[in-house]
């Protein structure tokens, strides 16, 4: 702490998940390094589908923008069982609503998502520092002491918490002496390849099935001439390596000679690993995304898991750096470990489906869209706490459109590194005013809300959106989290419960009057959002 090199956070690792997490961090104006071993950012489409609740999660942290602009809505698939190309919708396309802006899974190449996000760290003032690999790792009561190996020789980085976004071969997690448990069938491999391709249509991701599911399948990558290939490999067959071999390989499947690959930009093998670490972290140290769990691609959850993991983890650092009660961070474990198991479960399903051939294992809905993630009956969102009619402690709390000196959505009001309490009627009005927050960590952002304009609130529920989604029948205090999952729902007593709510995610510091005179050592800066 009075060390001056000593930064709040180490992240190891700058993909998807360590870079969201990054991202978090640094909003929350904490000091954090991110170092990556490879000499630069990743250039393969690899995880291409970004699920509904990442889209939401990537508007709260500003990368929304360049995310939707290079990427596009999923054409329908190609089945190819013949000449003919069946055409099969996989994704229902749905309209956004008030509640649910983003309804669609997103089509976007895993560089571009990376590249997004190393943008958007980089406006908040960091940058990742690529060609640095972490080889040791060991924790005391106060800090972590990293050895990272670079150009520049070995650098030891010291760091109140340490976090490993270092995917499935994590260094972090063996460091940690973490099991990862699962199974991996060496036996089940692909390649994928990313080609400049001409001769196919690129309305469709085509997929020409094969005997045991040893299909080939080509996603179109939105604004470019390249597919992503995929192409599952029999067990004894050797991978093709150069450009020829790749594309005799893709005609004897197809049997369709206008395919042609100009050039290859990326290619890789992978075999299917279905693991998840006995535990999501030790004393000072995390694991999040690929090196807590690993799975088949099929549903396209990987990315999305690993970027929540590390939203999750981000509010709950800063809030424990701030001086709440370390156990909040034993909550990062107990939320995000049994969703990844579900995750497991999913894709591993979908994987055997296709290779039965089973045309359900080819649609994609309201599992995958991670919409309906829920957090109730955890540590934070006890089952027994009181729910609308629509809504329990600890689901996602959706959007809706309010009124205010300007039409404005709930997420643009959520956006930012804060807690908000919605004030849903008078009763609840005059108790949000009286609630205690502390002077350190995440602030508050209090929103008073009535059903008609002109009645006193700041905002007005003219459409009735937030009623109808949040279920609303009478006065209501609700307290989102600032990763966008409810707090605590008070239908009556609204001060006393929302209170004890409050106590267990933020410092130790009882009343406004007492926080000044206990400050934490580590000051949670503020982030300008009004109280
Ligand atoms: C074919 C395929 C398709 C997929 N499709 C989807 C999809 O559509 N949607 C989806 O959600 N997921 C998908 N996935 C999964 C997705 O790619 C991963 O889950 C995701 O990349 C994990 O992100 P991460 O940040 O946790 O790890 P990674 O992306 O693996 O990043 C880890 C980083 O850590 C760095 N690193 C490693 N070791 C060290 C070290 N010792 N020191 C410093 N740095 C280190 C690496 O260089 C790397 O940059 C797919 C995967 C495959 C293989």
């Amino acid at each position: 702490m009075n060390n001056p090199q000593t930064v709040d956070v180490l992240i190891v690792g700058a993909g998807p998940s360590g870079s969201a997490l990054a991202i978090d961090l640094v909003r929350r104006g904490l000091d954090v390094r991110i170092v990556d071993r490879s000499p630069h950012a990743f250039d393969g489409s690899r995880a291409k589908g970004i699920q509904p609740r990442s889209l939401e999660v990537l508007e709260d942290l500003g990368a929304l923008d360049d995310v939707l602009a290079g990427g596009d809505i999923y054409p329908k698939l190609g089945l190819h069982a013949g000449p003919i190309g069946v055409p099969w919708k996989m994704f229902p396309h749905k309209e956004a609503t008030p509640d649910v802006p983003y309804p669609n899974t997103w089509l976007i190449p895993q560089f571009r998502t990376d590249r997004a996000l190393h943008v958007r760290l980089g406006e908040l003032g960091r940058e990742v520092e690529f060609g640095k690999e972490l080889t040791e790792l060991t924790q005391d009561e106060d800090t972590v002491v990293a050895t990272v190996v670079g150009a520049d020789g070995v650098e030891e980085i010291v760091a109140r918490y340490a976090v490993g976004a270092d995917g499935g071969s994590s260094a972090v997690r063996k460091q940690l002496d973490i099991g990862f448990v699962g199974t991996t069938d060496e036996a089940d491999r692909v390649l994928i390849v990313d080609a400049s391709v001409s001769g196919l249509a690129r309305n469709r991701w085509h997929m020409w099935p094969g005997l045991g599911g040893k299909l080939i399948g080509a996603c179109p990558i939105p604004d470019s001439d390249m597919f992503q290939w995929m192409i599952r490999l029999t067990s004894d067959e050797k991978p093709p390596q150069e450009i020829g071999a790749i594309i005799d390989r893709i005609h004897s499947h197809t049997r369709n000679r206008h395919i042609q690959l100009h050039e290859i930009h990326w290619k890789s093998v992978f075999r299917p690993n279905i693991r998840l670490a006995e535990h999501y972290g030790r004393g000072r140290v995390f694991l999040v995304g690929d090196a807590a769990h690993v799975h088949t691609p099929a549903g396209a959850q990987g990315l999305n898991t690993g970027m929540q993991d590390g939203y999750n983890l981000g509010w709950k650092l800063g809030q424990v750096l701030a001086g709440a009660d370390p156990a909040l961070l034993g909550t990062y474990e107990a939320e995000r470990q049994p969703i990844a198991a579900g995750v497991l479960g999913l894709s591993t399903e979908k994987w055997g489906g296709i290779a039965k051939l089973d045309p359900s294992s080819m649609k994609r809905g309201k599992d995958e869209q991670q919409l309906a993630l829920t957090y109730f009956g955890g540590p934070l969102a006890p089952a027994d706490n009181m729910r609308t009619g629509t809504l329990r402690v600890g689901d996602r709390a959706p959007d809706a459109r309010l009124l205010g000196a300007a039409e404005t959505r709930l997420f643009a009001l959520f956006q930012g590194p804060h807690f908000t309490a919605i004030a849903y009627g008078p009763d609840a009005a005059r108790d949000l005013e009286l609630l205690d927050w502390p002077t350190t960590g995440a602030p508050l952002k209090r929103l008073t809300v009535g059903p008609a304009a002109g009645d006193g609130r700041a905002f007005s529920d003219l459409e009735n959106t937030l009623r109808s989604a949040y279920g609303l029948t009478g006065d209501t205090l609700l307290l989102i989290r600032p990763d966008g999952y409810i707090g605590h729902i008070a239908t009556r007593d609204f001060l006393t419960t929302t209170q004890a709510a409050v106590w267990a995610m933020t410092p130790q510091t009882r009343s406004r009057t007492m926080s000044q005179l206990s400050q934490p050592s580590h000051a949670y800066p503020g982030s300008g959002v009004p109280e």
